[in-house]
């Protein structure tokens, strides 16, 4: 490291190290200090402060290491290489004082290594003395930090934004907020918060596992940032909740747009690991106009327009208004009330019986939570579930509902009425708990019921593209003898390949689909469709909210094993359910006696508005032997289909509500077997043709009729049909 030669610079004097006699010695030295800065883990750099522009005369391996230049590469030359084009002038000013002054320099410099990759440079830079106090070197440590530097950038990147996403956290979007709120003062410009929060996410979380879900919120997080200008802040609040900054608009309206453009985003399909699915959001606005005492406050506006968002049936948006905060105070009201009320077990279990279809005996009953407030008198479960399904409320509540709902049934057992099911409601909260099939196994053991009598009713979409966790959970509680009864089912996806793999016992038909199966094909072809299916694979099929003959005679005829809902009986209070197994009560249901007794006999359906059009039909037909039923609306005409046998539909073309070729394109979608002729006494072409073309129709009559030929036309009709059986039907001539 010795070196001699001219300084060339104007403020440091020139001198060489001299030869002495300890020559020897000081080699000797010298070989030590190269061993140990070779040894170095940083990098060191050597220049010589005697000659012009100070030269590189030293690297160590570490250098090149770090730097990626090798030592032949860099002697002679100044060290600023390092810093590319970019240069910090004040860093620069920095270390020009440091050797003017001789003294010792710490700067952390952006350097670029060989191949241009950029590396932050901790360096050190000390003169070095000749005995005669002369500079005659300057050497310079370098250290890499540029990991450490990533860590400190990702930490203070991680205070301000979200993890997952990328996103503004809360933290930061308050300080744009209060910005925003001064500068859209100042300039007279609106501000508008959106609160948004995703529909149904919770399920896709809790059954997909959180890897899949964290995947939908960095997808709905892009969208969302491609849909913004510059200067707006997209943020995540946490969980699926996002908020929206718009803090330069010249008008509110300007709101609109973008809040539909933002809807239409956010519910395209999302592809994730190849499964497709369809997520939506509810978006609340709130606008600041001018002077927010407390720019938070908007926060908490748009959060609430956003329940109300929900409310209403999600999937849009809605703007705060002052009655919202009413809104709020309910909801906190409710929370606070309903605490209040486990704590001093103010429910009650209503018990709804389910009937078998064949015997009309009792096969089980529901358990039903009720909430009779002191005030409010009561309360139905779907506006409390909700409520504590989001607090936690619902764990210790629906232990309440098992643990009474066992200790009854116990009861009546003792008193000898032996209740061959009782089911309970589970809440998909409930389900993922890890110790949900211990709490189960713990009150059939405290009240020392019959696992046979318990079933647990769960929805569909809690299982719903289900992690195999469900699954074992559900193995594990039929492995105590507890039934799994799934609801709310044709509400999702039910699929045959997903059905099967389930250790379940029994499927519940929605009511939502059982209301209207007797005129509506889709929820006719569905609930026939998963009748099948579940016998096929030896699962019993129970209906609910069965309100009506028809709806009872139809689901009959389509096998449907059990029934529940009000025509049979509605929920009641523990103390009559006794009564009701005491008589052990037959369920004397004449529609299900006549589809059995009524054989095949030749029927035939009138249907016209006009009554006295219907009683000379009847006349004319009534002669040949045949069955009439008739009806003045399509309604009560898809009511007598559900309850008989019909081969044969007459119908009107002009009648309000329906016309004849609707009325029958539906029966036919129904009753495909069934003949069906239009009666009509106008010509409307197009219609009817079309009714034709389609299938729907056998033949088109027009009124007035000839007796003769009608009842040649019915006979045809009859002959027509099933020829297995149309020796049944021989009549008419
Ligand atoms: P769900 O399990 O589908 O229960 C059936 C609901 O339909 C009950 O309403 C019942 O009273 C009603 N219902 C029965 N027959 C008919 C009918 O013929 N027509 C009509 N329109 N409705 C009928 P409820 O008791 O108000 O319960 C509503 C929902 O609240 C239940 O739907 C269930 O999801 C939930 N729920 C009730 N009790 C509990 C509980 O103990 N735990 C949990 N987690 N949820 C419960
Ligand atoms: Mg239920």
């Amino acid at each position: 490291m010795e070196r001699t030669g001219a300084w060339e610079g104007d403020h440091v004097r020139v001198l060489s190290l001299r030869e002495t006699g300890e020559r020897k010695e000081s080699e000797t030295q010298l070989h030590l200090f190269k061993r140990s800065l070779e040894a170095s883990y940083n990098g060191v750099v050597i220049v010589d402060a005697l000659s012009h522009d100070l030269p590189i005369i030293y690297v160590n391996p570490a250098f090149e290491r770090i730097t990626g230049y090798f030592q032949s590469e860099v002697i002679g030359k100044n060290c600023r290489f390092l810093q590319g084009n970019e240069r910090d002038p004040m860093l620069v000013e920095e270390i020009r004082c440091g050797l003017v002054q001789a003294r010792d320099v710490h700067v952390v410099l952006r350097n670029y290594r060989k191949d241009g990759v950029l590396f932050w440079n901790d360096l050190y830079i000390s003169p070095i003395f000749s005995e005669q106090g002369v500079i005659t070197n300057f050497v310079g440590v370098i250290n890499d930090i540029t990991e450490k530097k990533r860590y400190e950038n990702e930490l203070s990147f991680n205070v301000s934004h979200d993890v997952l996403t990328g996103l503004p956290n809360r933290a930061l979007l308050e300080d744009r907020l209060r910005q925003g709120c001064k500068i859209a003062q100042r300039y007279q410009r609106r501000l508008a918060v959106m609160f948004i929060d995703l529909d149904g996410f919770k399920p896709i979380n809790d059954s997909m596992g959180h890897d899949f879900g964290d995947l939908i919120l960095v997808e709905v997080a892009r969208r969302m940032s491609d849909q913004v200008r510059p200067g707006d802040t997209v943020a995540r609040m946490g969980g699926d909740e996002f908020i929206v900054l718009l803090p330069d608009l010249a008008c509110e309206d300007d709101v609109l747009p973008f809040a539909e453009r933002l809807l239409r985003n956010i519910s395209r399909p999302y592809r994730v690991r190849g499964v497709d699915l369809h997520v939506t959001a509810s978006i609340g606005i709130s606008l600041s106009d001018g002077n927010i005492k407390e720019p938070e406050q908007l926060i908490r506006q748009a959060d609430l327009a956003m329940y109300k968002a929900k409310q209403e049936g999600r999937n849009h948006f809605q703007w705060y208004t002052r009655d919202l905060n009413l809104l709020v105070s309910e909801r906190v009201n409710l929370r606070n009330e309903l605490q209040r009320a486990i704590e001093a077990e103010d429910f009650e279990l209503y018990y709804q019986p389910q009937f078998d279809g064949r015997t009309g005996r009792i096969v089980g009953m529901e358990a039903l939570l009720r909430w009779h407030h002191p005030q409010r008198g009561f309360i139905p479960p779907e506006e409390f579930i909700p409520v504590a399904e989001n607090t936690g409320q619902i764990i210790p509540l629906n232990l309440w509902v098992l643990d009474t709902a066992c200790r009854q049934v116990k009861q009546l057992g003792e008193r000898g009425v032996v209740v061959p099911s009782v089911a309970v409601n589970v809440s998909f909260v409930q389900f993922q708990r890890s110790n949900f099939v211990e709490s189960i196994q713990a009150v059939l053991q405290k009240h020392d019921l019959n696992a046979e009598q318990l079933e647990l009713e769960i929805t569909e979409t809690v299982l719903l593209n289900n992690a195999d966790r469900s699954i074992e959970t559900l193995q594990r509680i039929k492995a105590l003898g507890v039934r799994i009864v799934i609801e709310d089912f044709g509400a999702g996806f039910s699929s045959l390949n997903y059905l099967k793999r389930l250790p379940i016992d029994k499927v519940k038909i929605d009511h939502a689909i059982v209301k209207d199966v007797i005129s509506d094909r889709h929820d006719a072809a569905i609930t026939q469709g998963i009748i099948s299916m579940a016998h096929h694979l030896q699962l019993a099929v129970i209906a609910e909210g069965v309100e009506t003959e028809s709806q009872v005679a139809f689901l009959m005829k389509s096998h449907c094993d059990a029934f529940q809902g009000y025509y049979f009986a509605k929920p009641m209070p523990f103390s009559e359910v006794e009564n009701l197994f005491g008589k052990r009560m037959l369920v004397h249901e004449p529609a299900l006696e006549q589809s059995a007794t009524e054989g095949r006999g030749p029927t035939i359906l009138l249907l016209d508005d006009e009554e006295n059009i219907l009683r000379a039909l009847n006349r004319v037909l009534r002669r040949d032997g045949y069955r009439i039923l008739m009806a003045t609306r399509a309604q009560d005409a898809f009511e007598l289909l559900a309850k008989h046998h019909v081969q044969v539909i007459i119908s009107d073309q002009r009648m309000p509500g329906m016309s004849g070729t609707e009325f029958l394109s539906r029966v036919k979608d129904l009753y495909p077997e069934t003949i069906r002729i239009v009666l009509s006494g106008y010509t409307d072409l197009k219609s009817v043709t079309d009714a034709i073309n389609q299938g729907a129709i056998y033949k088109f009559l027009t009124k007035p009729w000839d007796d003769e030929q009608l009842r040649q036309i019915l006979t045809q009709a009859f002959r027509g049909l099933d020829p297995e059986h149309s020796h049944d039907y021989g009549m008419g001539r």
